[in-house]
């Protein structure tokens, strides 16, 4: 394993190199993409943008162009399946649904019948009454969601949103930990402490630490309030009113930004990337991409082709399909992001009336979170399908409605029948789904070697939509600003003075 003081020092000395050799302006660089996921369509897109109509663009995939954003069908109706929800200040996924005449088609997403459940049974229950729930949440937990509201506006969201400026101003950081920083030190340190310290000294309740961001994180990120302080924050930020979807099904975004880019689509798994040798001694990098076709002659399915620049738009460490990175001076394994396994499990059918003490199935909510850690499943949420109001929806009828749980691991049959009852569909689908949001964790550089880029380094940050077009727009203007020696973008921690200088609140 790499120590991150070498790695640094292996970033800084390739950029010296670059300083003093910088491309051609006129000369177009061959770029490959490896995955099709959002990261990937997105990075495909923004390079298009970048470089111009001329660029070799090819995106491998290995399975299906959405990756994560994926829908499944369940009785003739598509749902969700992993990413669902767009929050309302996710300034590129706004503004993606409205280039591709996508906004009038936002559903949207506002949980109306919440549940808080722990090991002794419910712990808290919204009412269908809005004046109601507010006063039973005010009752529970005091001002404590007025305290969050404030701290995420100011503490959070205000800070997190100049990244927008500096994307807008088109420039780029080498690393996670300098874009963090970038943002504002206080961010970078959220990912150093466990979400309940930082609650603590926001001044949240342990109540409300022990319960709603318990709950927030094991259904966002099937983990606890030990998690770091920043994707907790994200993972709050996701409980709150006013989200959104695509109708149709997120993954549409994704084959949308994928065809705007006109890039080439390879449906092929990327086995390696060599890097190549520099036998003349020019200082230029190139790199091989090997990769086995997925729909090929198996006799005949291995191929490879040569990038100037190659942009890794997949989790290294969280992926099925592992990449070997060959003949580099040193080992390429300085990724350490364990990925959570993540079980979705979708259930037509009725909730367990005597697990949950009910007298009627309308009295479950229609999103149950859990709080206790050692509870076998995480959430359990009634699904609307992407396409609401498409023939008879299995909707309302919480008789025969398709429900979402949330687990760790896959479970037993007798866990199963715990919590439903009359069940005439079952699927499992197991996602890599995110890192293990350690806190004080490495944060991965967005550059791996010179002109190889590393979109997924944000996920150590938070795994979200928006934040990983925030990470493939950053890494086609890294890909970008060093391909033209425009190293005056690159790094900068501060704003110009006389656009807005942020310094430390
Ligand atoms: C269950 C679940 C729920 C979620 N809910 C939300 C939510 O509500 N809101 C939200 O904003 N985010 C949510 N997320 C997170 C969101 O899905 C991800 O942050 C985002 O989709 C990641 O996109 P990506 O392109 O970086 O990665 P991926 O979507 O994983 O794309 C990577 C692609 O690369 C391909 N690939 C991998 N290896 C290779 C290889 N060797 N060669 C070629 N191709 C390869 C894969 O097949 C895949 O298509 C959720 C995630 C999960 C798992």
């Amino acid at each position: 394993m790499w120590s991150w003081s070498l790695w640094s020092l292996l970033l800084a000395l390739l950029f010296l190199h670059k300083v003093y050799s910088t491309q051609d302006d006129d000369t177009l660089p061959r770029i490959a993409v490896i995955g099709a996921g959002l990261g990937g369509a997105s990075s495909a897109y923004f390079l298009r943008q970048l470089f111009g109509k001329e660029v070799q663009i090819d995106v491998f995939e290995a399975n299906r162009v959405g990756g994560r954003a994926a829908v499944i069908n369940i009785d003739g109706q598509d749902y969700e399946a992993g990413a669902s929800i767009i929050h309302k200040k996710n300034r590129y996924m706004a503004e993606f649904a409205s280039q591709f005449n996508k906004s009038d088609d936002r559903l949207s997403h506002s949980a109306s019948f919440i549940g808080l459940y722990g090991n002794s049974g419910m712990v808290f229950q919204t009412s269908d009454w809005q004046a109601v729930s507010l006063a039973k949440l005010l009752w529970r937990y005091g001002f404590d969601l007025y305290t969050l509201r404030e701290w995420t506006k100011h503490s959070l969201i205000s800070k997190f949103e100049r990244i927008y400026e500096f994307q807008d101003r088109g420039m780029a950081f080498t690393t996670l930990e300098d874009m963090l920083r970038a943002m504002s030190d206080s961010i970078l340190n959220m990912t150093r402490h466990s979400l309940q310290d930082v609650l603590r000294d926001a001044g949240l309740s342990q109540r409300f630490i022990d319960e709603l961001a318990m709950a927030a994180l094991r259904n966002n990120y099937g983990q606890t309030t030990s998690a770091h302080g920043f994707v907790g924050a994200v993972s709050l930020i996701g409980a709150e009113s006013d989200l959104w979807s695509v109708r149709g099904g997120n993954k549409q975004i994704v084959e949308l930004l994928l065809k705007e880019s006109k890039a080439s689509l390879i449906e092929a798994k990327v086995t390696s990337v060599i890097l190549m040798k520099d036998e003349l001694g020019t200082g230029s990098i190139a790199y091989e991409v090997e990769y086995e076709k997925t729909h090929a002659d198996p006799n005949n399915n291995i191929s490879s082709r040569e990038y100037d620049i190659v942009v890794v738009a997949t989790p290294v460490s969280g992926t099925k399909h592992r990449i070997s990175f060959i003949d580099f001076p040193n080992p390429m394994t300085p990724f350490v992001q364990d990925y959570h396994t993540t079980i979705a499990m979708f259930v037509q059918g009725r909730i367990n009336s005597t697990t949950f003490k009910l007298s009627h199935q309308d009295e479950f909510p229609t999103d149950l979170f859990t709080v206790s850690p050692d509870l076998f499943f995480n959430s359990i949420g009634k699904l609307s399908s992407v396409n609401p109001g498409s023939r008879s929806e299995a909707t309302g009828q919480k008789e025969s409605a398709v429900w979402k749980t949330f687990l760790n691991k896959v479970p037993t049959e007798e866990q199963i029948n715990q919590l439903f009852e009359n069940r005439s569909d079952l699927r499992l689908v197991d996602w890599l789904a995110y890192p293990e949001y350690r806190p004080g964790n490495d944060l991965p550089p967005f550059m791996l070697y010179d002109r190889l880029y590393y979109v997924n380094a944000i996920e150590s940050a938070a795994a979200a939509m928006e934040i990983s077009v925030i990470g493939a727009k950053n890494v086609a203007l890294l890909a970008f600003n060093q391909w033209h020696g425009h190293f005056d973008k690159i790094d900068e921690l501060h704003l110009e003075i006389g656009e807005e200088v942020h310094a430390e609140l």
